[in-house]
C-alpha cells in the first residue's frame, strides 16, 4: 500500500524504469567495444570472485594487456539486489548443476542434490548470501603445515584478506583493529536493520544461554553475531561483488578507462591451446615440456582462438577449472584415456572435491510484526530500494552461531554452525517441488499451506569441518556436457563423523527453538517430514531421536555452494606434494604459462563460507603472477573505493 505522501504510482514507475535502464546500461558496458586481438599478455578465464580480482590487478600494469573471458552475461539489477538470492537460483545466471546420485544425501531430491553456480560476470558471488567469513586461522595453518603449501599460513594470508576488505563497521574495526582493513575494494558491512525475530534469538542466546558475541573474522570464532555481508549499504545497497568492486569500474565504457583491459561476456571457453614448450626460463611455468599458449572459445555462435604471451589464468571456479584442464589433456591418465582425450600431463585433477552441506528447519513466526524480510518485487519495494537504498529488497540479514559437536576436541576450531534468516516461500517452490523425485505429493503438501506466507523462519544447521571427500569427473569429452559431481555428501560409507555432527547441530537447534524461551515466538512446520518416521522412544521427544534426525539430514541435504579443492594446491616439501595439481605459486604442475586462481586450489575446505578466502586467493594469486613478471610491472593508482551509479 502506497502512503499518501509517497509520489504517485506513475512517478514511481517512471523512476524505477529510468534507474533500471541506467544500471543495466552501466553493467552492460563492461563488454569491450574493441575487436579482440590475436594475442594478450594474460588471458583470464572466468570473471567470478577470483577472476574479477585477477583481471583487475594484472591490468594495473599499463604495459600488460589482459583479456577476461566470461561465459555468462553482465550483472543485472536483479543480481544487484541483496534480497534476490533465492530467486536467482535456477535462473539463467545459474549453471544449475546437480550431483550424481548420492547414497546418503539429498533423498528428497532422489539423491541428486542441486548445485547452483553463478554463470554471470561476478560468478557465484552473485548467487551467494553475501556472507563475509574468512574461516578459522587453523584452516590456513593446516594448509601450510599439513598440505605443504608454504606461504599460506594464517599470518601469511592475512595481508591478502586485508587487501581486499573495505570494512565499514566502526565497532568491528575498533574491537579488532589488526584483523580488519578499510583500504580494500570489497565493501563489508553489518546489516543496518534486522528482522525482530532474529534479534529475539540473538538476545536469548546471549542473555539466557550465555553465548558470547564474537567477531568471527577476529581472533576466534566461537560465539554469535550478525553476519558481515558484502553490500554497499553506504551508497545504493547493491551487492559488492568483486566484479562490481574490481572489474566494472575499470572496464566500464567498453574499455576506455583502462585501455589494456578487455572483458568479453558470453564467451564460453572450451579448451586450452597446448603447445610443446621450447621457451625455458622461469616465468609462470611449472617446469615441464608443455605450455598453455591460449584458449579456444565460443562467442556469438562462432569458434575463436586467442593466444597468451605470458600466462593463461583459469578462474572458472571449482567445477569448470578442473573440467577445462581435463578437456585439455591435463588430468588423471586413466580417466582421460577412457574418454579418448590425449594425455599431456597426468595429474589428480578433480580429486579432493569438498563442500559444506546444511539442513534447513522450517518454522512459522507467530507474530507477523517480528518479520520484515521480503523479496516481493512490488512497485513500493522497488521504489524504496532504488530511491532510498532501503526497504526489504535492500538486505538479507542472517544471524550466525558457531558451536562444537560433542565429538570435537579442538574447541578453538568449532565444527558446527547454526544460522537464522527469514526466507519467504517464493516462486522457486514450484521448481523445488518438481525436483523432488521421491514423495513428491507429500512434499507439495508440506509446502502448500505456507505458500504466499512471509513468516517462514529458516534455522539452518551446518557441519563445517566435514570428513567426506568427493570427486569430479568428465561425463564426456564435450565441453558443453556437465561434468559428473560425486560429492560423497555425508560420507555414507565413511567414519560416520559427518552425519553425527550434522545431527548434533539439528538436535541443538531444535532444543533451543522448540523448547526454550524462543519457542513462544515460533511454531515448527509439520513433523515428520515426508519420507521419515518419528521415533517411538519415550526417553526423548519423538522428533529428537537419532533415527529421525539422521533421516531428516539425509533427506533435505542442501549444498552451501562451497565446492572447493578440485585443483588442489600442495607444496614441494609437504605430504601434499604427491597429490597436488598446483604448487604454492598456483602454477599447474608440469605445464608452463598456466595457473589456477580460484576456489579449486583449496587443499582443504575452510571452516566458514568460501567467498572471502577465494577473494584472498585472487589477491594473493595476482601478486604471485606479478612477482614472477616483476620486471614489467608498474602499478597505476586505484580508483575511489565505493562505486556509485
Ligand atoms: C548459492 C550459493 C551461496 C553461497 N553463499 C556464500 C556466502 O554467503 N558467503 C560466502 O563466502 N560464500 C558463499 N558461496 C560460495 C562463494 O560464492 C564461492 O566460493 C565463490 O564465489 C567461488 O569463487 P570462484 O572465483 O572460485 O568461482 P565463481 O565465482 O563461480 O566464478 C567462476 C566464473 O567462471 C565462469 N566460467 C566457468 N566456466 C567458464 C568457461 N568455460 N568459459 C568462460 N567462463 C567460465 C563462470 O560463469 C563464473 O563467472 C555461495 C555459493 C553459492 C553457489
Amino acid at each position: 500500500m502506497l502512503s499518501s505522501s509517497a509520489p504517485s504510482l506513475t512517478l514511481q514507475l517512471i523512476t524505477i524504469s529510468i534507474i533500471t535502464l541506467q544500471r543495466t546500461r552501466d553493467h552492460n558496458s563492461i563488454d569491450t567495444n574493441r575487436p579482440i586481438a590475436d594475442t594478450y599478455d594474460y588471458i583470464v578465464v572466468g570473471s567470478g570472485t577470483a577472476g574479477s580480482i585477477v583481471g583487475s590487478r594484472l591490468s594495473e600494469d599499463p604495459g600488460a594487456s589482459v583479456l577476461v573471458l566470461e561465459a555468462g552475461g553482465p550483472q543485472t539489477v536483479l543480481t544487484d539486489m541483496p534480497a534476490m538470492e533465492r530467486r536467482l537460483i535456477g535462473s539463467d545466471v545459474d549453471w544449475s548443476y546437480r550431483t550424481t546420485r548420492q547414497a546418503g544425501a539429498g533423498w528428497a531430491f532422489g539423491g541428486r542434490v542441486p548445485i547452483p553456480r553463478g554463470r554471470v560476470v561476478g560468478g557465484s558471488h552473485n548467487l551467494n548470501f553475501m556472507v563475509y567469513s574468512r574461516g578459522n586461522r587453523r584452516d590456513f595453518d593446516s594448509w601450510s603445515q599439513r598440505f605443504g603449501a608454504s606461504g599460506w599460513s594464517y599470518w601469511e594470508v592475512l595481508p591478502y584478506f586485508l587487501r581486499s576488505e573495505n570494512q565499514t563497521d566502526r565497532e568491528i574495526l575498533s574491537a579488532n583493529a589488526g584483523y580488519h582493513s578499510t583500504a580494500g575494494r570489497m565493501v563489508v558491512a553489518t546489516p543496518p536493520s534486522v528482522d525482530p525475530i532474529l534479534q529475539k534469538w540473538m538476545d536469548i542466546q546471549v542473555q539466557q544461554n550465555g553465548i558470547p558475541i564474537v567477531d568471527q573474522n577476529g581472533p576466534g570464532q566461537l560465539g554469535i553475531n550478525w553476519f558481515q555481508q558484502t553490500i554497499y549499504y553506504q551508497s545504493n545497497a547493491t551487492r559488492s561483488t568483486t566484479a562490481s568492486a574490481y572489474l566494472e569500474p575499470y572496464a566500464r565504457g567498453g574499455g576506455t578507462i583502462r585501455p589494456n583491459l578487455q572483458v568479453l561476456t558470453r564467451a564460453f571457453v572450451t579448451r586450452l591451446v597446448m603447445t610443446t614448450d621450447n621457451t625455458g626460463g622461469s616465468s609462470g611455468g611449472g617446469g615441464g615440456g608443455v605450455r598453455a599458449a591460449g584458449v579456444h572459445y565460443e562467442h556469438n555462435g562462432r569458434e575463436h582462438t586467442v593466444y597468451a604471451r605470458r600466462e593463461v589464468v583459469l578462474s572458472a571456479g571449482s567445477i569448470n577449472s578442473p573440467q577445462l584442464l581435463m578437456l585439455s589433456g591435463i588430468g588423471p591418465r586413466q580417466h582421460l584415456q577412457e574418454l579418448n582425450i590425449p594425455v599431456l600431463v597426468d595429474l589428480p585433477v578433480g580429486y579432493n572435491l569438498k563442500d559444506h552441506v546444511y539442513v534447513q528447519l522450517d518454522y512459522q513466526v507467530l507474530n507477523k510484526s517480528l518479520v520484515n524480510s521480503r523479496n516481493d518485487l512490488t512497485v513500493e519495494n522497488m521504489y524504496d530500494y532504488y530511491v532510498g537504498a532501503g526497504g526489504p529488497l535492500a538486505q538479507y540479514p542472517l544471524v550466525y552461531q558457531y558451536l562444537n559437536s560433542p565429538m570435537n576436541n579442538e574447541t578453538d576450531w568449532p565444527d558446527l554452525q547454526i544460522d537464522l534468516n527469514v526466507a519467504p516461500v517464493g516462486n522457486n517452490l514450484t521448481a523445488l517441488v518438481a525436483n523432488k523425485a521421491v514423495h513428491r505429493q507429500q512434499w507439495e503438501d508440506y509446502y502448500r499451506p505456507h505458500l504466499g506466507d512471509n513468516t517462514r523462519l529458516g534455522i539452518l544447521c551446518f557441519h563445517y569441518r566435514p570428513h567426506s571427500v568427493g570427486r569430479l569427473r568428465l561425463a564426456t569429452a564435450d565441453p558443453h556436457d556437465q561434468p559428473l559431481l560425486d560429492t560423497n555428501y555425508l560420507d555414507y560409507r565413511g567414519d560416520g563423523y559427518d552425519i553425527r555432527a550434522l545431527v548434533a547441530a539439528i538436535r541443538q537447534a531444535m532444543i533451543w527453538a522448540n523448547t526454550g524461551q524462543f519457542s513462544q515466538y515460533v511454531r515448527p512446520w509439520q513433523h515428520p517430514i515426508p519420507g521419515c518416521q518419528l521415533c517411538t522412544d519415550a526417553v526423548q521427544a519423538i522428533h529428537l531421536c537419532d533415527q529421525y534426525l539422521e533421516c531428516y539430514a539425509r533427506s533435505l541435504t542442501m549444498t552451501v555452494g562451497h565446492q572447493v579443492g578440485t585443483c588442489k594446491m600442495g607444496g614441494g616439501g609437504g605430504t601434499g606434494s604427491t597429490d597436488s595439481v598446483v604448487d604454492e605459486r598456483l602454477r599447474v604442475r608440469g605445464v608452463r604459462g598456466l595457473r589456477v586462481v580460484d576456489a579449486s586450489i583449496y587443499p582443504d575446505i575452510t571452516n566458514g563460507n568460501t567467498n572471502a578466502p577465494t577473494a584472498m586467493i585472487g589477491e594473493y594469486g595476482s601478486q604471485l603472477i606479478r612477482d614472477d613478471h616483476q620486471k614489467s610491472y608498474r602499478a597505476v593508482p586505484p580508483l575511489p573505493l565505493i562505486m556509485s551509479y
